[in-house]
């Protein structure tokens, strides 16, 4: 049987649920870029996402979900272009559908998979992408780097670590002020109490817990929005693989 690879356009759930959609171009590039990821996973294993709705739902509405409710809500003060990270993008998520999303935002799209870079490296130019950057590296070693420590707007983390660690990845390459967005599954208040004391080492402050079901299979989301208040201290992050085997409490 031939596989159908046209993506559904949803126009107007993208608009009923985000208050936002993609134009023309973009509509064609989130085409695109299914293509190209469908193709590549077949000898890459890349995601396990591969039909159009999923592709829709989880890669493309979740990724961007969480960034247009931040523009449409009056926190956001600051119209000036954003610097973002995504730490452990993977095959390109959910960094790469907010590049689409906004062009004038630059991403930096953050993973320690040689193989998934690469992969990205190749995409970028197929789909005129201008406003990313594929990075190989560790969050715990960028974290410490002058050039990438407290520069960045906006981390993004999806499916990387639990929420302690991604907030010892992620706080520090943070300007204060700058804004840690984690995408999660269920989340509960007890596990909101137990981020506290972290989050606050690291120089933050949890700002807000979103939860939300999407839109397509009704499956429960949340997304935790951290928010840098101080400068995270020096010795955050640890070296190499210590948040993960380690983390903290
Ligand atoms: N964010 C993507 C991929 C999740 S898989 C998505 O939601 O689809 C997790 C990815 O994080 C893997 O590709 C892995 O290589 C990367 N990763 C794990 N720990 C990391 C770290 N400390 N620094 C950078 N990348 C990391």
């Amino acid at each position: 049987m031939v596989q159908d690879v046209n993506l559904p356009e949803m126009t107007q759930l993208w608009q009923q649920t985000l208050n936002w959609q993609p134009d023309a171009l973009q509509q064609r590039q989130f085409q695109l870029l299914y293509e190209l990821l469908v193709s590549a996973n077949q000898h890459l294993n890349l995601t396990r996402i591969t039909t159009p709705i999923d592709f829709w739902e989880k890669h493309l509405w979740d990724s961007i979900r969480a960034v247009t409710l931040l523009l449409n809500s009056p926190a956001i003060t600051n119209p000036s272009p954003m610097g973002v990270i995504d730490i452990g993008t993977g095959a390109g998520f959910p960094g790469l559908p907010i590049a689409l999303a906004f062009p004038h935002w630059h991403i930096t799209l953050l993973d320690s998979t040689r193989k998934k870079v690469a992969f990205i490296e190749t995409l970028l130019p197929q789909l005129e992408i201008d406003n990313a950057t594929p990075l190989t590296g560790r969050a715990e070693e960028l974290g410490q780097q002058p050039q990438h420590r407290q520069t960045y707007d906006i981390a993004l983390l999806r499916a990387v670590a639990p929420a302690s660690v991604g907030a010892e990845y992620s706080l520090p390459l943070l300007k204060v002020g700058g804004l840690a967005i984690l995408y999660r599954g269920k989340w509960t208040d007890e596990e909101t109490l137990a981020l506290n004391p972290v989050v606050k080492k690291l120089g933050a402050k949890i700002e807000s817990v979103e939860r939300f079901t999407t839109p397509v299979t009704n499956s429960q989301r949340s997304c935790l929005y951290l928010r840098k208040v101080a400068t995270t201290p020096a010795e955050f992050p640890r070296p190499i693989g210590v948040p993960a085997q380690n983390p903290l409490v």
